[in-house]
């Protein structure tokens, strides 16, 4: 296993729309199992194939907060929201590939997700809590959107412009 970089907003590939996973090859299987790793070590409780520069829709996470809890690492590819409560819920967001940045995103409380395993089968369950806001976030990657896209445009704007100036300082290093 691998922990593989982390692109960074702005960049092209994270306003990109994902292909569809067609076949699970081993080189999947590894990208996922990565994505797990660099996940996990970042930290994280999500991630999804284009903040690694991988552009199928495969994306991974884990909720499970309590330390003292099993972990719950979950590989989902071609995921679809099936069902969305009308009710809603506001969660202060972050992502891996907006470092240090945050901002209240209001979403479903909770969805149903349909989506393909890595044992090729189909799966469905309702997520809830941070489980919703997680897999609504991260699904969004695979359309190219991210949680500023939410934001006002002047929000938007300064939050791109500390990425920019962060991008540049870790360029000189
Ligand atoms: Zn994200």
């Amino acid at each position: 296993m691998t922990i593989r970089p982390i692109l960074i907003h702005p960049d092209p590939r994270l306003k990109k729309r994902c292909d569809p996973v067609t076949e699970i090859t081993d080189d999947l299987r590894a990208a996922a199992e990565d994505m797990l790793e660099t996940m996990y070590d970042a930290p994280g409780v999500g991630l999804a194939g284009p903040q690694v520069g991988l552009m199928s829709r495969i994306l991974v996470m884990d909720c499970v907060k309590d330390p003292e809890a099993k972990p719950r690492p979950m590989v989902l590819m071609n995921p679809e929201v099936t069902w969305a409560s009308e009710e809603t819920n506001t969660y202060e967001e972050g992502c891996l590939s907006i470092p240090e940045q945050y901002a209240d995103v209001t979403r479903p409380k909770e969805v149903k997700v349909r989506w393909l395993g890595l044992d090729g089968e189909a799966h469905e369950e309702q997520f809830g809590g941070l489980w919703a806001t997680c897999v609504q976030h991260e699904i969004d990657h695979l359309d190219g959107k991210l949680f500023i896209d939410y934001l006002t445009p002047l929000k938007r704007q300064l939050i791109t412009r500390k990425m920019q100036k962060l991008k540049r300082e870790k360029a000189r290093l």
